[in-house]
């Protein structure tokens, strides 16, 4: 599992507002394993979604990737910078090499639209069938597999006569029909109800083994992490705070931040009366704290956190931490 099939590096994506540059991610670096599941976990507003965004250049003005690079490894051996395409080279990418599925899934599907017709499409424009026809044929194989009852009637259904968690099973669906190398699945099961979100989080996990994918995960909820990744990054203010295996990172959390998240997660066999919260607000990116963009919230923040940038360090194999404790 130790081949990378993307690495980021240096990755910065401005906003340019009017009320001044939202700096949402700076110098963001980590590397994505084949075949494993990546999460990418932290606070909303933290810079999980403009990171995956940023991958395959969906990043819409006023906002701009001021630098970096995403190395992509290609099937062939041989590797890209996904930033350096321009956009028809990006568009035969996206959506074929490099899949997402996002978060809501009402929002995702065209409600003008079969279902159908829109797995079809997203084969049809990739050119991986060779016609309508064929792109029809295969939607009712790809709601088959991904646990659509009665697929030959439900490809002629529109949006509105499914459930949520059916569309979403629809998104997927589209997600999967090129059989992408990496699937970036953006808040998958945030919009559904709890008994809906552990069929899909199991559905994309018997998908991923079955296609082989690369799983990208972008969630705050350290739950799916836990039950979902292999490794995760934690973001905190568009900055990545800690990279590890999922074990090192429940096991033995360094970075101030994830000790944080965690003590906030609720445990049932825990006797306590109250869940630690996190003291204090994430930052306004137009003006992000100078140093450690965490001091502000941090017990353990001295003069040096207020003056200087963390450089991640890799502090024991594959575990890495931006922190001056280390
Ligand atoms: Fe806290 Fe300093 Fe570490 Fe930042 S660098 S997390 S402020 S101890």
């Amino acid at each position: 599992m130790s081949e990378p099939i993307l690495e980021v590096r240096d990755l910065t994506v401005h906003f340019y507002t009017y009320a001044g540059i939202v700096k949402a991610i700076e110098d963001v670096s980590f590397d994505v394993y084949k075949g494993e599941t990546f999460a990418l976990v932290g606070e909303t507003g933290c810079g999980k979604s403009v990171t995956s965004r940023a991958f395959t250049q969906l990043i819409e003005s006023p906002g701009r990737i001021v630098k970096g690079k995403v190395i992509y490894h290609k099937e062939d051996g041989s590797t890209i910078d996904l930033l350096k395409l321009d956009e028809e080279e990006v568009r035969k990418i996206r959506g074929k090499e490099v899949a997402y599925i996002f978060q809501d899934p009402h929002a995702s599907l065209d409600p003008l639209y079969t279902v159908g017709h829109q797995i079809a499409e997203a084969m049809v424009v990739h050119n991986t069938v060779k016609d309508w026809k064929e792109g029809f044929r295969k939607a009712v194989d790809i709601l088959r597999r991904v646990l659509i009852p009665d697929p030959e009637n439900r490809v002629k259904n529109y949006p509105h006569e499914l459930s949520g968690g059916m569309k979403q099973r629809v998104v997927i669906g589209t997600g999967i029909s090129n059989n992408p190398r990496i699937l970036i699945a953006d808040e998958p099961t945030t919009a559904l109800d709890v008994t809906v979100q552990a069929q899909i989080l199991e559905l994309m996990n018997k998908l991923k083994r079955e296609y082989n994918t690369t799983l990208i995960l972008i969630t705050h909820n350290m739950g799916v992490v836990a039950e979902m990744a292999d490794r995760v990054a934690v973001m905190y203010a568009g900055k990545i705070a800690e990279i590890g295996s999922v074990d090192q990172i429940f096991k033995n959390p360094l970075h101030p931040y994830t000790q944080g998240l965690l003590r906030a997660v609720p445990n049932p066999l825990a006797k306590i009366e109250r869940l630690d919260a996190i003291p204090g607000t994430v930052p306004n990116l137009i003006k992000p704290p100078k140093g450690c963009r965490f001091h502000p919230r941090c017990p353990h923040a001295t003069e040096a956190c207020r003056k200087e940038v963390p450089k991640l360090k890799e502090i024991e194999p594959g575990h890495f931490v931006a922190c001056h404790l280390y």
